[in-house]
């Protein structure tokens, strides 16, 4: 696996957050649209809102799980690492 990318300055402040990786492919938006939000400049995805509930956080880990580019990360990542490096 290569190295995540850089955080995008745009993501609001908090665990999960998307990285320069991003290739604006806009499905973290429709799978979790409270969320996730477009940057037109950059062309990016990125979080706009942390996950406030359980229902959030759900899907926001299937978009991290789904995004095609492994652009979604999460601080001190450990559970959520789907396989080792
Ligand atoms: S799913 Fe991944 S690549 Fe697609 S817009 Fe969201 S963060 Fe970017």
């Amino acid at each position: 696996m290569d190295q995540p990318g850089n955080r995008l300055p745009k993501n609001v402040e908090g665990k999960y957050y998307t990285t320069d990786d991003c290739n604006g492919c806009a499905y973290c938006a429709s799978v979790a649209p409270e969320n996730f939000d477009f940057d037109k400049p950059s062309n990016s995805y990125y979080v706009s809102k942390q996950p406030v509930d359980p229902n959030e956080e759900e899907l926001v880990d299937e978009a991290l799980s789904d995004c095609p580019i492994d652009a979604i990360q999460v601080e001190g990542n450990s559970v959520l690492s789907p396989e080792g490096e």
